[in-house]
């Protein structure tokens, strides 16, 4: 039986307006001048929708007016990009999550240059015809690390797939079993060695392989050598692995080659800025590592790439082979990471690459700004606090630098639930909560983001 309230409801659902008389009102025919008529019906679409669900729900029925404005919402919603502009204030200064490292001036300018027209990037200007992308930056790649050659590829996970396809496919590749690892993302040594098509001979312990090891393990079908840097942990107490020394010279003598997979791979070194060493491009090359696989967005603090330096026959044989086509890198990371590599030729490194920008700052800068921000704002749930950094990016494992923060206490929603506002926030603000506070680490933010990170806290009603 029908009752009363079911009769009430029926009539109020009939008494909203239908899609086509809402498109005839003037603030729906504003809209159809900015957007695609389907995009605004479908707007529409879902506001009549939430409205009946809403009337179903004992609800009033929004006016025509309400309706059009949650249909503007929801047009914004859709157009609005996934992939968006943040500030890190998580004191991780590469972090993958965030997109790696932020590009210096120069880099921005060479890319923007170069994806606005057209460009050089296969064509050889003195002689008017064909050339190739991978000139662009082989003489800086040669300059910067002291290899005989250099190959960019699209990440570094392509460039070591590629050098082991292309050097030890069909063939057994050694390593040690403490360098088996997940770098992230699901990419895992031991499944790369497989797409590659090479064997896989896993030698010594977790925790220990000596020379001995892989001297054993060689035999007829052994191609390489390979070793895997292990950037996202660490193994601590009784230890031991082969240096890259003892490698290059057991390959040496057995006709073999190595293949060195840095991860990061820095050009600096980490311990000037008070961090532990990291593996140094220039140190695996000058004892002969045939290739030494590094990323392009981690240390190096340019784009997004895979770069292979290393001896000249066997950077041609990886250029030659058939996977180089499919992992070739685009133009605009092409000038971009030229730009990044002369910052280091001209030694201007530090200052110019925000990466090696951040690693430098000193805590006394970071105070100030700290402090200022927290003064700007005059509220008693701001502190200027100390906290650490951290390099990320599988560099520097464990390893922290010391940093302030602008520390939020609870306001009484809760750490977590501030956290979620500033990440809401129109520019993210993507912040680190411990111990029921919001902790901002301005190492990662720039100075020029200040402003916004003030504004941020005064909206979201922190004072
Ligand atoms: C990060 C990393 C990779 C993958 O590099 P991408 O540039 O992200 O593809 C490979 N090996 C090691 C040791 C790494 O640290």
């Amino acid at each position: 039986m029908e009752t009363r309230s079911d009769k009430r409801e029926a009539s109020l659902l009939r008494s909203l307006p239908s899609i086509d008389r809402l498109l005839q009102t003037e603030a729906v025919q504003l809209l159809l001048a900015t957007y695609p008529h389907d995009l605004v019906v479908e707007g529409l679409r879902g506001s009549l929708d939430s409205a009946r669900e809403g009337i179903r729900h004992g609800e009033d029925p929004p006016s025509p007016p309400a309706l059009v404005a949650d249909a503007r919402g929801r047009i914004g919603a859709a157009i609005q990009p996934t992939l968006r502009p943040v500030i890190n204030a998580t004191g991780v200064i590469l972090h993958t999550n965030l997109g790696r490292a932020p590009l210096s001036d120069a880099t921005i300018a060479a890319m923007e240059a170069v994806a606005r027209g057209y460009s050089s990037l296969e064509y050889d200007l003195d002689a008017g015809g064909r050339g190739s992308r991978h000139e662009h930056v082989a003489a800086l790649l040669r300059r910067t690390t002291g290899a005989e050659a250099g190959l960019v590829v699209n990440n570094n996970a392509s460039g070591i797939l590629l050098a082991l396809a292309a050097l030890a496919t069909g063939k057994e590749v050694v390593i040690s079993r403490g360098q088996l690892v997940e770098i992230g993302g699901g990419f895992r040594i031991p499944d790369v060695l497989r797409q590659s098509g090479a064997k896989l001979v896993e030698v010594g312990t977790t925790n220990r392989t000596y020379g001995e090891d892989y001297a054993a393990a060689i035999g007829d079908e052994t191609a390489l050598l390979l070793r895997v840097h292990a950037s996202n942990f660490r193994v601590l107490g009784f230890t031991h692995s082969a240096s890259i020394e003892d490698l290059v010279h057991l390959a040496k003598s057995r006709g073999l080659r190595v293949v060195d997979d840095l991860g990061s791979g820095s050009l600096l070194p980490t311990e000037e800025y008070g961090l532990a060493h990291e593996p140094m491009v220039q140190e695996s090359v000058r004892v002969g590592a045939d290739v030494v696989a590094f990323s392009g967005d981690k240390l190096l603090g340019g784009p997004q790439s895979g770069i292979l330096v290393g001896r000249a026959d066997v950077i041609e044989r990886l250029r030659r082979h058939p996977l180089t086509r499919a992992v070739r890198p685009d133009k605009a990371t092409l000038a971009g990471l030229r730009a990044t590599l002369l910052h280091y030729v001209e030694g201007a490194a530090e200052r110019e690459v925000p990466v090696w920008r951040m690693i430098a700052t000193p805590t006394v800068d970071l105070d100030r700004r700290a402090r200022s921000i927290v003064e700007a704002l005059g509220s008693p749930n701001l502190d200027a606090v100390h906290t650490e950094s951290a390099v990320g990016g599988g560099s520097t494992p464990g390893e922290t630098l010391p940093s302030r923060a602008v520390a939020i206490s609870s306001t009484g929603e809760g750490a977590q639930a501030l956290a979620t506002r500033l990440r809401r926030w129109s520019m993210p603000i993507i912040a680190r909560v411990a111990d029921d506070r919001v902790l901002l680490d301005l190492r990662t933010v720039s100075p020029s983001e200040d402003g916004e990170i003030v504004s941020a806290l005064r909206t979201t009603c922190v004072v």
